[in-house]
């Protein structure tokens, strides 16, 4: 009886009685050593945490001012561009995937009977967004936000094919110059001719070649020579994505892509014949915002803290007479019906001319250029209305 009562005392471990089965002994073990209910709902935790600090850094590194180094995406890898393939036409099939290609396009003949050739920069696979920049080849914002972009890709996430031209009109380009080597507006010649002048067969093999493979296209701009823009968006709301309500005209590169059935919008990114870093951080911004809404990238848009002014029509006032000009309000700025705008002075200082407002409105770009002859641009007024004009013109020429 006391050796009974000792007995029941003693810590008997309970899985004892199956002490000689070793195989289940070593299941409750690894049962017992298992991660609790508890740890599993941390580590979760953790992780969710890591993704969201992951996203929260892509947006922030989206944001940051660039700096004068572009980062060199860590694929792209060390062939000179010389020694880059060269094709006849652009064909998004041959990328590979997870990867970033650089190619060149061929589009038509210079005076030597050398190729001129556009730089072209893809990843795969799914819809193709296009990305044309410099089709006026002093419009250069664009070239360094198809840099910042393809830095920021992570081949490996996307769902989707980007497609880049970062010069769109390489004679312009050499040149410094908006239109083609025969000082042609290449947005005003869309789709081009195949036996036309030579402007006119570059847009038709640029069209043919690259823009026809598109599903989408962003056709990057800036203001024009002279002339100083804000940031913004010309688009046709029936296609909606915002901020000026434009159809497009007649021979743009957007226009020719929506008669292909490709949806289209120009970004216009701040002023010619320079790299604004601002600029092109919010247009960047705004690219990526639209990859994320065609669910190419797994990120959130990174909505602005304001909505975008979305203006109904849009308008150059032009001068009626020469002399020197100064235009009053800044770009991005409202103004009321009847302020003054701008002020037109001889060249002896006296004032010649003061412009006012028409009416309400925003402003969209302006002379950057004091030497105002008759009929020069003074400034670029949008307008909000409730409904959208039937057909607008802005003059960006
Ligand atoms: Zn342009």
């Amino acid at each position: 009886m006391k050796f009974a009562k000792q007995l029941s005392l003693r810590s008997i471990p309970k899985w004892a009685d199956d002490y000689i089965n070793y195989k289940e002994l070593k299941g409750k073990i690894k049962e017992q050593s298992a991660p609790t209910k508890v740890e599993s709902f941390y580590a979760e935790k953790e992780n969710e945490a890591k993704a969201k600090l992951t996203e929260l850094q892509n947006r922030l590194w989206r944001k940051k001012i660039p700096s004068n180094v572009i980062p060199q995406p860590e694929n792209i890898g060390n062939v000179h561009d010389c020694e880059l393939s060269v094709y006849d036409s652009l064909d998004v099939n041959i990328f590979p995937w997870g990867a970033i290609s650089r190619f060149w396009v061929t589009i038509s003949e210079d005076g030597m009977g050398g190729p001129i050739k556009v730089p072209v920069i893809g990843v795969k696979q799914g819809p193709t967004v296009g990305i044309t920049a410099a089709l006026h080849g002093n419009e250069l914002n664009g070239i360094p936000l198809i840099h910042r972009l393809f830095t920021e890709i992570k081949c490996s996430d996307l769902h989707g094919i980007v497609v880049a031209v970062p010069i769109a009109n390489v004679p312009g380009y050499l040149c410094s110059q908006r239109g083609f080597s025969d000082g042609s507006d290449l947005n005003r010649l869309m789709p081009g001719k195949k036996n036309g002048t030579a402007a006119q067969v570059y847009a038709y093999h640029f069209m043919k070649r690259i823009v026809s493979k598109f599903n989408y296209l962003i056709d990057l701009h800036t203001a024009s020579k002279g002339r100083m823009n804000s940031l913004y968006v010309r688009a046709d709301m029936l296609d909606p994505l915002i901020i000026v309500h434009n159809k497009s005209p007649d021979g743009s590169l957007r226009g020719a892509a929506i008669q292909l059935g490709i949806p289209s919008i120009t970004v216009e990114i701040g002023d010619p014949s320079k790299f604004q870093k601002r600029f092109v951080k919010n247009a960047l911004i705004g690219v990526s915002n639209i990859l994320c809404n065609l669910k190419m990238i797994p990120q959130e848009p990174d909505l602005p803290d304001f909505d975008p002014v979305v203006c109904a029509r849009s308008y150059w006032i032009f001068s009626e007479c020469g002399g020197i000009l100064s235009v009053i309000p800044d770009v991005n700025t409202w103004v009321k019906r009847g302020e003054v705008i701008a002020f037109i002075h001889s060249v002896f200082g006296n004032l010649e001319k003061t412009y006012y407002a028409p009416e309400d409105g925003i402003i969209i770009g302006k002379s950057a250029d004091p030497v105002c002859s008759t009929g020069s641009r003074v400034l670029h007024l949008g307008v909000v209305e409730s409904e959208y004009a039937r057909k607008t013109d802005d003059g960006h020429l």
